[in-house]
């Protein structure tokens, strides 16, 4: 078991190595490269056939149904070059195990797809709430000024209950540390030569059902790169999102994009602890500001209060 978990929020790298293909009912599950220069007939190319027939043509499915035969002739190869050249550029027409082309043939079947549809709503009220975080701190930066002004100091305290900030040794700077983390995490909605808004939200390929969500420390830097079949500037969102309410839908999305903006080495902003803000309370300021939960919990007050 890892570290003290809360409703599960589990989201280190580590959960995608839990999780092999046939781990959830909707994985796409081979043994075999399929295509070129792999199989080309038997039980293995009618699944991978198969499918290929439930990806809508919009992710790169075929515009007509392929014929279950259990033959991979032109027709198949040519729907799993389109499937490849739709969605990493390069056609080699094989399906190799666990690779890209598998893995992302996989996050398209049914159930993860409505997954996806499901979780796209709760990106707007994320995003709404994390602008709304930016103004908050704003005002608290006002509030530190000039000892409460207009506002009273209810920014300033918010902030403070959350983060810590009148403990730390530079309180402007933790604000604006804090702010700039908000600030970059609605700036990966809109990243040139990068996955950008909802498309860096994908459903897990192989899916680890105990989990929230997972992604990788700095993903967001991480542009187009690969570990295996992850996409590395890549939010991960795993079955158990389909259970959560939607309080905790959101905060997955807020949390998540705080690991994916921290940097990717030395001052992660990792999880020290899980939960509401009195879950909160043995963390120092350091770890408050470098706590993916925290970032959630502010932005979604009084919720996570
Ligand atoms: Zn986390």
């Amino acid at each position: 078991m890892l570290i003290g978990l809360s409703n599960n929020r589990i989201c280190q790298p580590v959960a995608a190595k839990s999780a092999g293909q046939g781990s959830y009912n909707d994985d796409v599950v081979i043994t075999n490269a399929i295509g070129t220069r792999g199989i080309t007939k038997g039980p293995q190319v009618i699944i991978i056939q198969k499918a290929l027939n439930n990806v809508p043509a919009e992710y790169g499915g075929p515009a007509l149904p392929l014929d279950t035969d259990g033959v991979a002739g032109d027709f198949t190869i040519g729907c799993i070059k389109d499937f490849q050249k739709r969605h990493f550029g390069f056609q080699d027409g094989r399906i190799d195990v666990l690779g890209k082309t598998h893995a992302k043939l996989s996050s398209l079947q049914p159930a993860k797809i409505a997954r996806m549809k499901m979780a796209k709503q709760y990106l707007g009220r994320a995003l709404n709430a994390m602008q709304k975080a930016q103004v908050k701190l704003t005002l608290a930066g006002m509030e530190l000024l000039t000892g409460g002004g207009l506002s009273g100091g209810q920014n300033l305290a918010l902030a403070d209950a959350h983060f810590d900030v009148l403990k730390s040794d530079d309180p402007a700077a933790a604000l604006a540390y804090i702010s700039s983390v908000y600030t970059t995490m609605l700036s990966s909605f809109d990243r040139p030569g990068g996955l950008g808004g909802w498309s860096q939200f994908e459903a897990e390929p192989f899916t680890n059902r105990d989990y929230f969500a997972f992604t990788w420390w700095g993903g967001h830097y991480q542009r187009g790169m690969y570990i295996g079949w992850l996409r590395m500037d890549t939010v991960y969102l795993s079955a158990y999102y389909d259970k959560a309410n939607d309080n905790d839908r959101v905060q997955t999305i807020i949390h998540e994009l705080a690991h994916f903006v921290g940097p990717a080495a030395g001052d992660l902003i990792t999880d020290y602890a899980y939960g509401k803000r009195k879950d909160m309370a043995g963390l120092s300021p350091y770890k408050k500001q470098h706590n993916a939960e925290c970032y959630g919990n502010f932005a979604l007050s009084p919720a996570f209060d």
